[in-house]
């Protein structure tokens, strides 16, 4: 079999044949996926009925897999239905049942309905992330992403002249804020604190400049708070606008890949009295974007 690659949208998003994720790629493979994820950003493999082991070990031939110390979730690792290196996307608890839509965890997780960047609340934000669609409830819950690249492209002059070394806040307490959830416990606050990110990062390979947007971001360094945030607020309109975004419709066993740097995403809503069980790996990025505030 040989990978083929088909656009899905005018800007960016590809689906990809002709490989089987569940085995060890050839070189020549894994240098043509990079390729492909450096022009079209997110990448769908249908029909790739694949193990949490098979995920896993996929995932690694693009990097190394994002790994922490503080949690990036409330749900304590004890509670948790998968193993190690894979989290769960699902509205089902530990036990396989479908979770109540008042418990803290679902509140949670509705946020991932906002507009985000995948760990851009840690000081190293992700590369890739990897989503296993394994079932898909009957109606809705598409994926979302926007291309952040054509969203910067499209800035009038002054516009990036402004934002060319503006540094943002990022952190889950503002994004979780954002829908009224604000219930944190002083640990969760403490592991929650914010981090700084560029507005603007330029991709390793490729050279080209993207805004880096999330709904974590909820400040912008030397700025009134309502200044940034009404300043952020206009530029995920701009980014989010639907010229720029391609929406996924999943089928059962859709593998989809996305660039972290280079995009945006957000679940759309479904129905929680119906199963929806996807996971997801993700992929560590190169380093912290700019020295962490205090460092020399
Ligand atoms: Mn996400």
């Amino acid at each position: 079999m040989s990978l083929s690659i088909r656009p899905l949208h005018p800007l960016f998003a590809a689906e990809v044949t002709g490989v089987d994720c569940r085995h060890p790629l050839d070189p020549d493979t894994v240098a043509a996926i990079e390729r492909a994820m450096d022009e079209y950003a997110v990448l769908v493999f249908p029909g790739q009925q694949i193990t949490d082991a098979e995920q896993i070990a996929f995932t690694r031939h693009f990097g190394e897999l994002e790994h922490y110390n503080t949690p990036g979730h409330i749900r304590k690792r004890e509670e948790q239905r998968l193993g190690p290196g894979i989290a769960d996307f699902s509205n089902l608890d530990k036990t396989g049942a479908l979770m109540s839509t008042e418990d803290r965890v679902w509140f949670f997780k509705l946020a991932d309905r906002l507009w985000h960047s995948d760990s851009s609340f840690r000081p190293v934000p992700a590369k890739y992330s990897l989503l296993s669609g394994r079932v898909i409830p009957s109606w809705g819950g598409n994926t979302e992403f926007a291309d952040m690249r054509a969203a910067y492209d499209a800035l009038d002059e002054r516009t990036k002249a402004e934002i060319a070394d503006l540094v943002c806040e990022h952190s889950l307490i503002y994004s979780r804020e954002a829908i009224g959830f604000s219930q944190l416990t002083t640990e969760e606050i403490e592991a929650f604190r914010p981090v700084r990110q560029p507005l603007v990062r330029t991709h390793p390979v490729t050279g080209r400049k993207s805004l880096f947007l999330a709904s974590h971001a909820g400040g912008i360094v030397g700025w009134p708070v309502p200044e940034a945030r009404m300043f952020l607020r206009d530029l995920t309109e701009h980014a989010t606008q639907r010229e720029f975004v391609y929406s996924h419709q999943w089928r059962p066993f859709d593998l989809v890949m996305w660039d972290n740097r280079t995009t945006m995403h957000r679940a759309r809503r479904f129905d929680p009295r119906e199963i929806r069980d996807a996971r997801r790996t993700t992929l560590a990025g190169d380093g912290p974007l700019i020295a962490p505030a205090g460092a020399a």
